[in-house]
């Protein structure tokens, strides 16, 4: 996801702004453990809310849903 290091968040609610950082996600999908590394977050200086952008969740989406299908088979 490296095409994702220069992502711009703007600006939070409260008016802090954003700062891109990478951060690992660990979930787990029908009993498997999965862990990504590297993932693209925008982050709050002041109230240290975080977001993603829409293509990051769409990637994390497709990959928990590939490793679904993977392991239902
Ligand atoms: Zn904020």
């Amino acid at each position: 996801m490296a095409s994702f290091s220069e992502m711009e968040y703007g600006k939070c609610a409260c008016g802090g702004h954003f700062k891109n950082r990478e951060v690992e996600i660990r979930t787990t999908v029908f009993g498997r453990a999965i862990e990504l590394i590297g993932v693209p977050q925008g982050v709050c200086p002041v109230c240290n809310s975080s977001v993603y952008k829409a293509q990051v969740l769409e990637c994390i989406e497709s990959f928990i849903k590939a490793e679904s299908i993977r392991q239902s088979h």
